[in-house]
C-alpha cells in the first residue's frame, strides 16, 4: 500500500483536518500522480457533510485534480513519468456495459467515483485530491496541454464537463437562446461555454453583485432572478436553460421562460427536492425537464482539448490548504469568483 497524506472529514460537523491514509500501489495500468492542484466543488461540501447520505467517514473530498505523472505500470502505454494529467470524478468503470461501450462510463452502474467509492482493486474506499499523490487507471487519467495555466485547469475535471456535456449534448449554438442559472463554479464555466458555441447567453442569478461578471465572463444578459419584472422580460424565449443552483427553489419560474420544445436542464443536485414543477407549464408548450452527470472520459478529452483551443480556463481563488474549512462557508454563501482552487503545494506533512 501506498503511504498518502491530505484532508478529511470525520465526521458531517467537524471542519476538515491533517489526515494520514493508505492507497493501492500502482498496479501495471496505474498512473502514480503527484497532486499540484486540486478544485473545491460544492458536492465536496455536500459529501463532506453526508448532505446526500451514505458518506463514509473519513473521507477525503477532491475530483478537480490536476498534477504530475510520477510513475506509470508496465502496460501502461498512453502516459509516462513527467506528463501534466488531469482526473475528475470517476476513476474506474466495468468498461464492457454499454454504457461503457458508448464512453457513457458516468452512467455504468459500476462506475468507481474519484473519493467515498470502492476500490475494486483493494476493496477499501477511494480517496480523493485534497492529498498529495493518487494512483489512477490510465482509462481514467486525462491529457492536459502545457499551453493552460495548470491551477486554472483543474475545475475543468468537473465543473467543465458538467456544463460541456449538456450543453453540446442539447447542441447549443449561434441560432439559441440559452439560459445559465447560478453564477458559481459551474455556472461560470457554462456561461463560458454556451458563448463559445455561440449561443445569446442570459445569466440568471441571485446575487446583485454578480450582474456586470456575468457580462465579463461572456453573457449577453444578466438577469437579477429575484426580479419578477427582470424575469418577465425573458417569458417564453429560451430555447434551452442549464440550471446549477445546488438549493431547491422554484422550477417553474424557469419553465416558464421557455419556449415550444425547450428544456430545463437541472445539473444542481440540492441536498433536500425542488418543489414538484406545475404540469400546466409542461404540457402547454410541450417543454422537457431533463437532468444531466458529468460526462464520458472521452468527452471530456475532448472538452480539456476544446479549453485549450479556445484558451478556456475558470477564474479561480488560490488557496492554501489550511484555508479549505474557510472556502466551504464562503461558497455556502455564494462568495467565490468562481471556483477556489488549492495548492498542494501548501498541504501541511503533519
Ligand atoms: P457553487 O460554486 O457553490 O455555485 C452554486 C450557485 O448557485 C451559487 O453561486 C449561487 O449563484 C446559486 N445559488 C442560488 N441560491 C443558492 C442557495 N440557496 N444555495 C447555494 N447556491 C445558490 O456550486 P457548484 O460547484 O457550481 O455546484 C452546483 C451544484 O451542482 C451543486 O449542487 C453540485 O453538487 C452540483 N454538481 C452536479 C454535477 C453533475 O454532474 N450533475 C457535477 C458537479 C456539481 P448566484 O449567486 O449566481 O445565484
Ligand atoms: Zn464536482
Amino acid at each position: 500500500m501506498l503511504k498518502c497524506y491530505g484532508y478529511a472529514a470525520y465526521n458531517s460537523l467537524t471542519p476538515l483536518r491533517s489526515h494520514h491514509f493508505k492507497r493501492r500501489s500502482p498496479g501495471p495500468r496505474d498512473v502514480l500522480i503527484e497532486i499540484n492542484y486540486c478544485g473545491v466543488c460544492h458536492s465536496d461540501i455536500h459529501q463532506a457533510r453526508n448532505e446526500w447520505n451514505g458518506t463514509k467517514y473519513p473521507i477525503v473530498p477532491g475530483h478537480e485534480i490536476v498534477g504530475r505523472a510520477v510513475l506509470v505500470g508496465n502496460e501502461v502505454d498512453r502516459f509516462k513519468a513527467g506528463d501534466l494529467v488531469g482526473v475528475g470524478c470517476m476513476v474506474d468503470s466495468c468498461g464492457i456495459c454499454p454504457e461503457c461501450q458508448d464512453h457513457q462510463e458516468q452512467f455504468c452502474g459500476d462506475t468507481v467515483f474519484t473519493y467515498n467509492s470502492l476500490d475494486k482493486h483493494s476493496g477499501k474506499m477511494t480517496y480523493g485530491g485534497y492529498s498529495n499523490q493518487i494512483v489512477v487507471d490510465q482509462r481514467f487519467v486525462l491529457r492536459l496541454s502545457d499551453k493552460l495555466e495548470p491551477a486554472a485547469v483543474a475545475p475543468l475535471l468537473c465543473a467543465g464537463i458538467t456544463t460541456y456535456s449538456p450543453l453540446r449534448h442539447w447542441k447549443v449554438g449561434p441560432d439559441h437562446k440559452v439560459g445559465i442559472v447560478g453564477l458559481g463554479g459551474l455556472g461560470h464555466m457554462a456561461v463560458k461555454f454556451a458563448r463559445a458555441f455561440g449561443a445569446e447567453v442570459v445569466l440568471f442569478t441571485t446575487s446583485a453583485d454578480k450582474i456586470d461578471d456575468a457580462k465579463r465572463l461572456g453573457a449577453n444578459q444578466a438577469v437579477l432572478s429575484t426580479s419578477p419584472e427582470q424575469m418577465q422580460q425573458h417569458e417564453q424565449s429560451l430555447d434551452f436553460i442549464l440550471n446549477t443552483v445546488a438549493a431547491p427553489h422554484d422550477l417553474d419560474r424557469y419553465l416558464t421562460l421557455l419556449k415550444r420544445d425547450g428544456t430545463l436542464c437541472l445539473v444542481g443536485v440540492p441536498s433536500t427536492p425542488h418543489p414538484t414543477p406545475s404540469i400546466d407549464h409542461l404540457i402547454f408548450r410541450r417543454r422537457n425537464l431533463a437532468g444531466s452527470l458529468i460526462g464520458g472520459i472521452k468527452e471530456t478529452q475532448e472538452m480539456l482539448d476544446f479549453c485549450a483551443e479556445h484558451n478556456i480556463v475558470s477564474d479561480i481563488e488560490l488557496i492554501p490548504m489550511t484555508a479549505i474549512n474557510t472556502a466551504y462557508e464562503r461558497m455556502l454563501k455564494g462568495d467565490v469568483k468562481y471556483r477556489f482552487v488549492i495548492d498542494m503545494a501548501s498541504l501541511p506533512k503533519q
